[in-house]
């Protein structure tokens, strides 16, 4: 099993663990879109946005008005048609590998600063969004969460040999080679988490971490309706998180509060949800790098804390000096005081 970060015995709390769906990067790109234009796509447009209809007209493929997932899923079951396949591969990787992260300060990044190395952002993402965030904000700091990655993705990079991930124009920190782009788990009804080494491994770490979670953040992902293996993982792991009486769910999603309750009701612990639709009116962007601790003095010592919600940012720059003093106190092995928050009194 994985391990979780050590912690510096003063401040141990548990993890806020955040899992990303497409609805996190397609409001991402809402915001500040991506450098060169280039859209992102859904199941319903794969095929156009990609540009695979040459491709498949030339094979006699019909696609016209099928959702990509069912087409991948027929391609991927006719063993006449793996060479079709694996180019179908090759160009969606090429489309995602080339998208590149606004210059602007985008909400990713205020996700990666908003976490400490105590945390995790799980994506089930292909575009490498995150881990350009991550990249830029860890020039600053490298307190930051761990990134994990269910579905590989087109900005990480692998080793193999020495069983090391990185971004992907790095080298691997032991045998000082480039590292192999990841595979990706294209989209097909059954979805397998386990044959490859690399994404059985990044869902091991996730499993630790959501054991241990006292908060769950869920942007954009809805899938546990139509990915049966995910929802069965997440689910079992959680049964088994100590705090998951006390812990939090939190969901933001453009949704209706009933339709994310009918999606995520098994795993939800009585009233023990909040939805938002706007990721900074969520919990973890109103006490960012805090929201554990707070809603622990919240819920368990009846001692609710005042927020401490990100203002309006231009740069990265900017938000690491934001969240500087609330780094330093976590660095500094003191016992979180709160007094770091504006207008907060002890
Ligand atoms: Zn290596």
């Amino acid at each position: 099993m994985a391990s979780l970060p050590a912690t510096n015995g003063k401040n141990v709390i548990a993890p806020h663990t955040v899992i990303l769906g497409a609805g996190a990067s397609i409001a991402m790109t809402r915001l500040n879109a991506e450098k060169f234009g280039k859209e992102l796509p859904s199941m319903d447009n794969l095929v156009e946005k990609v540009g695979l209809a040459p491709l498949l007209d030339k094979n006699g493929i019909d696609y016209y008005g099928k959702n990509f997932e069912s087409l991948f899923s027929e391609i991927k079951e006719d063993l006449s048609k793996e060479e079709i396949a694996q180019q179908i591969e090759k160009q969606i990787y090429d489309y995602f590998a080339n998208m590149e992260i606004s210059d602007e300060l985008t909400i990713y990044d205020y996700l990666v600063m908003s976490l400490s190395n105590n945390d995790a952002i799980a994506t089930f993402n292909w575009d490498p969004f995150l881990i350009q965030a991550l990249a830029r904000c860890s020039r600053f700091t490298h307190n930051l969460p761990r990134v994990i990655h269910l579905h590989g993705n087109t900005g990480l990079g692998v080793c193999y040999d020495d069983s090391v991930v990185g971004h992907i124009n790095a080298l691997c920190s032991t045998c000082k080679n480039p590292f192999e782009p990841t595979k990706l788990l294209y989209p097909i009804g059954k979805k397998d988490y386990t044959s490859d080494p690399l994404i059985k491994n990044e869902w091991e770490i996730l499993k630790a971490y959501i054991e241990e979670s006292f908060y769950i953040t869920i942007f954009g992902y809805s899938a546990p309706v139509s990915d049966i293996e995910a929802k069965t993982l997440l689910l079992e792991v959680w049964e088994k998180n100590a705090s998951k009486g006390l812990a939090q769910i939190e969901i933001v999603d453009i949704k209706s509060k009933e339709d994310l309750y009918e999606t995520w009701q098994d795993f939800i612990v009585r009233d023990h949800y909040y939805v938002s639709n706007n990721i900074f009116d969520s919990y973890l962007f109103r006490y960012p790098r805090r929201s554990c601790a707070a809603f622990f003095e919240m819920v368990g010592m009846l001692r609710p804390k005042k927020p401490n919600p990100f203002p309006k940012l231009m740069t990265v720059e900017e938000l690491y000096h934001w969240a500087k003093p609330l780094i330093d106190e976590e660095e500094s092995g003191v016992k979180y005081s709160f007094n770091v928050l504006k207008g907060e009194t002890k």
